[in-house]
């Protein structure tokens, strides 16, 4: 598959602690590791390492963070042409504080950078691809190049919910697989990825696929006919890091999916993949 995704590309700089600090307490790293991130960005390292022709389309500044970025796409097969270079910019950065002692991951996000945009998307030669993956975010722009798709049928458009945007359930209709976090089912007030589902279906036309990955629980999703299913998580030997766990799970759906699976079995392989990455640092 020759598959294109639009979203954000960031430098993570992620420090392993022994206990989350207090406030202006000093402590100091067990581990550090710098890496490429971002949703969309994770997701399509690991869909290039599974085999398929990336490209991924994203703003870019003009520092050496960017330089790093590039590199690493680079280095992870994965093709970056349609970026746009922005001057006097910082590459989004992440600050991520992994506990040992909590398991939780603390993340402070710096970001001084223009949203890839529907004139940049325009330039875009969509014909080259089977697949084009986006996050949900900067909604105005990104429903033009959604509404441009939907009018492509035979590219597959899938879209990462992450985060509670205003308008962004406009654009449900306009995507073949819709890929929900827990956080934004929490936000719609559902405690269940089942409530979720069965609530979007009355939005979203049928046809559809829904997903909601549910960290240690596993993923619930909904085919085109509304039929619910569920897949459990694969907990590894010890868990490590859950840092981007929803990026490699959604890898694996767009994955399964690409490959013609019927979802229970997309869903059981997604959350193998996510639960293989819970058990070693990094994606
Ligand atoms: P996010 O990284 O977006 O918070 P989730 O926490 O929902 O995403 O996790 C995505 C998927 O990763 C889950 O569906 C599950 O398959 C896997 N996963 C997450 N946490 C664990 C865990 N502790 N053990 C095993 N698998 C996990």
């Amino acid at each position: 598959m020759r598959i294109l995704a639009v979203g954000v590309a960031t430098i993570d700089i992620v420090n392993t602690v022994d206990r989350y600090p207090v406030e202006d307490e000093e402590v100091r790293a067990l581990d550090q590791r710098v890496s490429l991130g971002g949703n969309a960005t994770n997701t399509l390292v690991v869909l290039s390492r599974l085999g398929h022709h990336c490209s991924w389309a994203g703003a870019i500044a003009d520092d050496s963070g960017s330089r790093q970025i590039l590199a690493q796409f680079l280095q992870h097969g994965v093709e970056t042409r349609y970026h746009t270079r922005h001057a006097d910019t910082a590459t989004p950065t992440s600050y991520i504080t992994l506990s040992r002692q909590g398991g939780s991951r603390t993340i402070v996000h710096y970001r001084h950078l223009p949203e890839f945009g529907w004139q940049d998307f325009s330039r875009i030669e969509i014909d080259l691809f089977d697949w084009v993956h986006f996050e949900g975010r900067n909604i105005a722009d990104l429903e033009k190049m959604m509404v441009a798709l939907k009018a492509r049928p035979e590219i597959v458009c899938s879209l990462e919910v992450e985060k509670a945007r205003e308008g962004i359930e406009a654009l449900f209709p306009l995507a073949r697989l819709l890929l929900f976090s827990r956080a934004y089912a929490r936000h719609r007030g559902f405690f269940d990825a089942a409530s979720l589902l069965g609530s979007i279906r009355r939005q979203a036309p049928a046809g559809a696929t829904l997903v909601c990955a549910w960290g240690d629980q596993g993923a619930w999703g909904m085919d085109g006919q509304g039929e619910l299913f569920h897949a459990p998580a694969f907990p590894p030997q010890r868990v490590v890091d859950t840092v981007g766990a929803g990026d490699v799970f959604n890898a694996g759906v767009i994955d399964g999916l690409a490959a013609g699976g019927v979802l229970p079995e997309v869903l059981t392989q997604a959350c193998r993949l996510a639960g293989e990455k819970c058990g070693r640092y990094g994606v």
